[in-house]
């Protein structure tokens, strides 16, 4: 059975230790794209990425 984490996408794009806002949204937008292992996304960014008109 496939494994539902895309483990070189995550490899391949680490989360910065202190990554600002905008890269959190980037890195949450491509992840899903990419990958299905759903890792939470913080409400702060849930809040930022709504204000934006994403979801
Ligand atoms: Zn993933």
């Amino acid at each position: 059975m496939a494994s539902p984490i895309n483990k070189e996408w995550h490899l391949a794009h680490r989360m910065p230790e202190k990554a600002s806002m905008d890269q959190r949204i980037h890195w949450h937008v491509e992840h899903r794209k990419h990958c299905r292992c759903r890792p939470e996304i913080p409400l702060r960014v849930r809040e930022e990425m709504e204000e934006r008109g994403m979801r």
